[in-house]
């Protein structure tokens, strides 16, 4: 099979790595790929939102599986114009990826199936969307209703930050038309767990569940970024708890979508809170999340091109994946000032290997100097993932290798996968 990953994160490298080890795959190309996914698959110089060129290019290179990474070519629609053009693809179709696409339809699904989440309002206006955060006293969070690359949600203490953060959406509109709309929801508590599941418009296949660490300091303190570690298993998070999950929110979201016409096939993520009243969800992503990908697909350790083929052509009945039982664990390298501004080009050295058995680093942020040599070219740099017999191990052995990679300015937390971080 000739298969092409859409992106250039470390999730595409990892999914590029996993998919070149398949016996299925003659030729892997990525696009636009990054110098790692360089050494083990052909980049395409197109970006991951042109998604006519993709179409395009998919067509005349007689691809046979497309594998979308990030959420914007999904909800532009770029399954949609693959799919037209008889190409199987990993990923859901532009009505599908509203679950990632508006909060607001999300939630409305979410009500539809009786899936137990936040209470909420969504609002176009300011006055009613802030009478809402001041009936709770400003206890609520904010999201921007459409994709705001993560920066979309503000948990709220207090009247006044509520207030800030719906005119920073609402009036000031700093996402752009993506805050033409808000959701207000009710502040949880609880620790959080992603379940990510692989999904053929019916059946789910639940991976192995991670833990992502999303403030940029040690101790889950500072703003939250794209993620700055990940871990998996996750302590919290046990087989009855997984199939709760399957049973209770991943397959009556894919029934309700089916259910729509507008079935889900691909990655479907659920962000939970584990509440004392139980798991609710915080939301759904319509593709793997970034970090976590990067230690579950280390965990797989069958072939994953036939899952990723099974989503794609809506059968996924007789697929296994047998998962190594070693813990994993992700540690994110990213530039000085991250998630602020980030200076770049700063040269990366010990990043291409050779590493120990066990130990893989998926790059991001990098990009080949004039004269070959790897810079930095973004916020997060790279994910450095290790297994391990147990999850001290895996982080210790991850951390041996970011000790050996080098850039001005790296800066990565300190306490991912070790105990007592991330735990309940
Ligand atoms: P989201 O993109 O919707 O997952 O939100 C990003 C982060 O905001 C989540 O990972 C949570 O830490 C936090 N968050 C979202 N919704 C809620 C909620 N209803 N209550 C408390 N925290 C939330």
């Amino acid at each position: 099979m000739r298969i092409l990953v859409v992106g250039g994160g470390g999730r595409e490298h990892a999914l590029v790595w996993k998919i070149a080890q398949s016996p299925l795959a003659e030729k892997v190309f990525c696009a636009p790929g990054n110098p790692g996914t360089a050494r083990l698959a052909e980049n395409v110089a197109i970006p991951a939102d042109e998604v006519d060129a993709l179409t395009r290019w998919a067509v005349e290179n007689r691809i046979d599986l497309v594998v979308v990474g990030p959420e914007a070519p999904l909800v532009l629609g770029l399954a949609d114009r693959l799919g037209a053009a008889g190409i199987p693809v990993f990923g859901p179709s532009a009505a599908a990826a509203q679950l990632e696409g508006s909060k607001a339809f999300a939630k409305e699904v979410m009500k539809a199936a009786g899936i137990p989440t936040a209470d909420h309002g969504a609002f176009e206006a300011l006055g009613p969307a802030l009478a809402r955060a001041r009936a709770v006293e400003g206890r609520v969070v904010v999201k921007a209703d459409g994709l705001a690359a993560g920066k979309g949600v503000v948990v709220c203490g207090s009247v006044a930050e509520a207030e800030e953060a719906l005119r920073a959406i609402l009036v000031d509109r700093v996402h752009g038309t993506a805050g033409a709309r808000v959701v207000v929801e009710e502040r949880l508590e609880g620790p959080e767990v992603s379940v990510i599941a692989l999904v053929d418009g019916e059946r789910v296949l639940v991976l192995p569940p991670a833990q992502d660490h999303k403030r940029v300091f040690d101790g889950d303190l500072g703003p939250n970024t794209g993620g700055m570690g990940a871990f998996t298993p996750t302590p919290t998070v046990d087989e009855g708890f997984l199939d709760m999950v399957r049973e209770k929110v991943l397959l009556p979201t894919v029934r309700e979508m089916a259910r729509r016409g507008t079935p889900f096939r691909g990655a479907l993520y659920a962000g939970l809170m584990l509440t004392k009243d139980g798991p609710k969800v915080l939301e759904f992503n319509a593709r793997f999340g970034d970090p976590e990908t990067q230690p579950i697909l280390m965990r797989i350790a069958g072939d994953l091109v036939p899952a990723l083929l099974g989503a794609a052509r809506g059968d996924l009945s007789s697929v296994k994946l047998p998962v190594d039982p070693r813990p994993a664990v992700a540690v994110v390298m990213a530039s000085e000032g991250y998630p602020g501004r980030v200076t770049i080009g700063d040269a990366i050295e010990g990043a291409d290997g050779p590493f120990p058995p066990g130990v893989q680093v998926f790059q991001a942020g990098t990009r080949r100097g004039a004269d070959g040599r790897l810079v930095t070219s973004g916020g997060r740099v790279l994910t450095v993932c290790a297994l391990g017999a147990g999850r001290a191990e895996a982080a210790a052995l991850a951390y041996e290798t970011v000790a050996r990679v080098h850039f001005r300015g790296a800066q990565y937390r300190r306490d991912i996968g070790r105990t007592g971080s991330g735990e309940a």
